[in-house]
């Protein structure tokens, strides 16, 4: 059954004013499992690729990734790994969703030496537009590498002073890392939420 510009619209308006988290509970009271799979697969196209709504070059599938060939790849057997829940960023993914993603990427990097002939493979992941991520949803890159292929992943390395570098590893070790974290709540911290209600705060998370 398909969802219908009347029923999201009603839905839409029961939801504004709802915290994000608030907001999640009710659309899953309010829609049916497919009318929520049909929902995601609008706003992001890897739900609908992990939800089977939008087709996809599949490799592996389990419980909770998925790995499809890149349409736009940087050399041939460009995979991506991807979460089937919705994560915006790495760090908000629990600590065993990461686990997984990260062994199948390796499984497939390594399998990737056969399957296309690689010489060597690159595993990345783009937190943040800065960094060249282009879709709302966390990816794992496997790109299998060949001598010459042209793919621009080098950089020319930075002078950081030695005193600035020190400063850095005291910040950076102020900050205890814990393993073994639940999700964080997924709310969206790239959009600053203005007094006034804008299109933005109002959508359907
Ligand atoms: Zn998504």
């Amino acid at each position: 059954m398909a969802l219908t510009q009347e029923k999201l619209a009603a839905v839409q308006q029961q939801l504004a004013g709802l915290p994000p988290e608030e907001q999640q509970k009710k659309l899953q009271e309010l829609l049916t499992p497919e009318e929520m799979a049909e929902l995601q697969a609008k706003q992001c196209p890897f739900c609908g690729i992990a939800s089977g709504q939008i087709p996809a070059k599949t490799v592996y599938e389990d419980d909770m990734v998925k790995a499809v060939l890149d349409i736009n790849p940087a050399n041939k057997g460009h995979i991506l790994i991807f979460p089937k829940q919705h994560y915006q960023f790495l760090f908000m993914m629990p600590d065993n969703e990461v686990a997984r993603i990260f062994q199948v990427a390796n499984k497939l990097a390594k399998v990737a030496f056969e399957a296309v002939g690689a010489q060597g493979t690159n595993i990345f992941v783009a937190n943040g537009q800065v960094a060249g991520q282009n879709a709302p949803h966390v990816l794992v890159h496997v790109i299998p590498r060949f001598e010459n292929d042209g793919v621009g992943l080098a950089w020319q390395p930075k002078k950081i002073e030695e005193a600035e570098m020190d400063e850095v590893v005291k910040k950076l070790t102020e900050h205890p890392i814990s393993i073994g974290e639940e999700a964080q709540p997924a709310v969206i911290e790239e959009v600053k939420v203005e007094k006034e209600e804008t299109e933005e705060t109002q959508r359907i998370p």
